[in-house]
């Protein structure tokens, strides 16, 4: 249980409740969380979600700097406890919505650096980010502001590897790129990194190969078909370890059918059902960060991308919560 200030503390920073007033009205804040300018939020939170409206990085099809937008939007739609898991996160954390990097458009290398220029203070002051893309690029920024003290274990749910060295004639920043990069930098440590749901068509074998010459765990998704996904999720579990780590969830891993607004889709993916599953089996880790990325609202007229990414965010913040009490507690 959290001591009696941090309740007080915490009881401070709930979400709008549908009850009091109805929940298509009103500022689309993160999960109708309090808004808060992030040079106010040391001291008073716990966990900061943060949108990153940059694609810019995109590759192939863009419309993930709505992602943040879309996110908020349908985010208003959920409650204040799992149903499933019975975790309250606003009971054990106190939580806000930081509002968005300010992003450069047109620069990825500027966006870079206001990423992380944003995230570290937040690290700093021992606050943990959930940062909604954007393209997969902006996990690269986040985790070297996270993880500059001390290299991160890695889960990462996608249906591509983001290992690759360079596309375009070597332009090294890109939404295919970013677990290189970190790994390079000395911010992931590959040995307790997993990488789950892979599949589709590659250009070449180079980029999974010097993945598994890193050491990084791969589970591919035939890998997860023939061996099931509890066997797969213990063994992630046991790759991260005790060690702090991070959760980075593209939706592009999701098949097509459950979550159409991607830059690059790839068919045979994950259910929604499967999806909540994964993060469900994740609890208990030492989580200081997660990421949900790839959501392209303009790539989906229905909706239900933006509304997968609100409700794996909703999920993703219950084991963020979880940690946050269980580093305190
Ligand atoms: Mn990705
Ligand atoms: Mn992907």
């Amino acid at each position: 249980m959290p001591s009696e200030a941090d309740q007080e503390r915490i009881a401070r920073y709930r979400p709008l409740s549908g009850m009091e007033t109805p929940r298509f009205s009103g500022l689309a804040s993160f999960m109708r969380l309090p808004v808060m300018e992030p040079r106010e939020a040391p001291g008073r939170i716990d966990i900061g979600l943060v949108g990153i409206p940059f694609d810019g990085a995109t590759t192939n099809r863009p419309g993930a700097r709505l992602g943040p937008r879309g996110v908020r939007e349908a985010s208003t739609g959920t409650r204040a406890r799992n149903a499933a898991t019975g975790i309250a996160p606003y009971d054990l954390a106190a939580c806000a919505d930081l509002g968005d990097v300010p992003v450069n458009p047109v620069d990825v290398a500027a966006t870079a650096r206001a990423i992380e220029a944003f995230h570290r203070p937040l690290a700093e002051a021992g606050i943990v980010p959930l940062s909604v893309g954007g393209d997969h690029f902006v996990t690269y920024p986040v985790l070297r502001a996270i993880g500059c003290t001390r290299p991160l274990g890695l889960i990462h749910i996608d249906a591509h590897s983001d290992t690759d060295d360079g596309q375009y004639d070597g332009t090294r920043l890109t939404h295919g790129t970013p677990f290189r990069r970190a790994i390079e930098d000395g911010v992931l440590d590959p040995r307790r990194m997993v990488q789950i749901g892979l599949r589709g068509s590659t250009d070449s074998a180079d980029e999974l190969d010097w993945a598994l010459g890193q050491g990084v765990r791969v589970v591919p998704m035939e890998a997860v078909i023939d061996r099931g996904l509890p066997s797969v999720l213990a063994e992630a579990r046991t790759v991260v370890g005790d060690g702090p780590a991070y959760l980075s969830f593209d939706v592009d891993a999701l098949d097509p059918a459950y979550a159409p607004g991607t830059g690059t889709p790839e068919m045979g993916g994950f259910t929604a059902r499967e999806a909540l599953q994964i993060v469900r089996a994740l609890r208990g880790l030492d989580l200081v960060g997660a990421d949900v990325v790839e959501v392209a609202p303009p790539l989906d007229p229905s909706g239900v991308t933006a509304l997968v990414g609100a409700t794996l965010a909703f999920e993703i913040l219950c084991l963020l919560a979880e940690a946050v009490a269980a580093r305190r507690d």
